[in-house]
């Protein structure tokens, strides 16, 4: 069943969102990986199917964006073909494992993922956006992300799963891992936590097994920057692309708008952004008008012309909603009435410092005309 147009839930490819520019169908690769037949049958679904645009999210899931009503069902059949979307719509829902791109085979992460994607069917039934993390390299690198049961590296060398919002966790073995997140998932439900809706609203005491002073080991380094998609937008055929030039056997796909090829060469690849230095790179900007039918105004061209003058991180968002960053911004502009608010340090929809801003305002109080 599916209810095209409905707001307020996580979209996947069997209940499709629709947007200003056609069916949003959402693609969850298992451990974050394409392979080359995968990323050729997306490139061509993508084009016959939607307007041959694909949007990367912060859960590293992928988009086809523009599907015409008509052929959903066909591509839905493709993309199940393909491996890329489960056959059963209840455990496609269920399916928000997000793991930490920089997994190898046979290692903690990848032997807790595939644990618990097996048992994903005892889980209670949570709300639509609950997810879980699996980010056990030698730091947490998906602490930003959006997951609400997490197993990390803890700071004396083991594992702890935490509940996303608490400071520490408590110790797990790898083995036990998958276990104790269904424990912590059931807990959640008879505790009350579906009124809250996410873990880190969810403020019930913790029952006394998960309780626990272990601490994840963060970082600020991450190393391999990948190739950057400017928006998290990306023409389908480019992910081919990518492959082609670099040789790879598959792509990693991360939850922060880059994409690792599994290859030893990094050459330039048109349509992604090498490096670290890029002013697009530090730039949020969601689909905007005409694509989203909440936004009253262009958001991407405009983000794109005032990135090089920002310093620090720029959002421009079609609305308060904020899709494309929830988290504050050195500058952000808030689409209102066909003009814009901007606010500094703020998130999308805090109390601006100007109202009602043109465009052509903007770039010329930022020096980008
Ligand atoms: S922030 Fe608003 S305008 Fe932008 S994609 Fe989300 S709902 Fe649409």
């Amino acid at each position: 069943m599916t209810a095209f147009g409905r707001r307020g839930w996580c979209p996947d490819a069997w209940r499709p969102m629709m947007a200003g520019d056609g069916l949003i169908v959402r693609v969850k690769p298992r451990f974050a990986r394409l392979t080359r037949p995968q990323v050729e049958a997306l490139a061509d679904l993508a084009g016959r199917f939607g307007s041959g645009a694909l949007d990367l999210t912060n859960r590293a899931n992928l988009q086809i964006r523009g599907v015409r009503e008509g052929g959903w069902r066909e591509l839905l059949a493709a993309l199940v073909d393909n491996g890329l979307v489960d056959e059963d719509p209840e455990a496609e829902g269920r399916r928000n494992v997000l793991v930490a791109p920089g997994w190898k085979p046979g290692d903690e992460t990848a032997r807790i993922a595939e644990a618990l994607l097996a048992r994903l069917s005892e889980l209670p039934r949570l709300p639509g956006k609950m997810g879980l993390a699996v980010d056990t390299g030698a730091s947490a690198v998906l602490t930003a992300c959006p997951a609400d049961f997490r197993i990390e590296r803890a700071e004396g060398g083991g594992l702890l799963i935490r509940l996303d919002g608490r400071e520490s966790g408590v110790a797990v073995h790898a083995e036990e891992a998958a276990d104790r997140v269904l424990d912590l998932a059931r807990w959640f439900i008879e505790s009350g936590g579906i009124a809250a809706g996410r873990a880190s609203r969810h403020l019930a005491p913790l029952p006394a097994w998960a309780m626990g002073k272990s601490r994840p080991v963060r970082t600020s380094l991450r190393c391999d920057p990948g190739y950057g998609v400017p928006f998290g937008r990306i023409a389908a055929t480019s992910l081919v692309e990518l492959m082609d030039v670099t040789g790879a056997a598959a792509l990693r796909i991360t939850p922060w708008r880059r994409i690792h090829p599994e290859s030893s060469v990094a050459p330039p690849v048109a349509g992604f952004l090498l490096g670290t230095d890029d002013p697009l790179l530090r730039t949020d900007g969601c689909p905007g008008a005409p694509d989203c039918p909440s936004s009253s105004v262009e958001t991407r061209e405009l983000a794109a012309r005032l990135a090089p003058h920002i310093s620090g991180r720029l959002h421009v968002s079609g609305c308060a909603k904020g899709c494309a960053r929830s988290r504050p911004s050195d500058v952000t502009l808030t689409g209102r009435d066909g003009a814009f608010d901007l606010a500094f340090g703020a998130r999308a929809g805090d109390p601006p410092a100007h109202r009602g801003l043109s465009a052509e305002q903007l770039i010329a109080h930022f020096g980008a005309s």
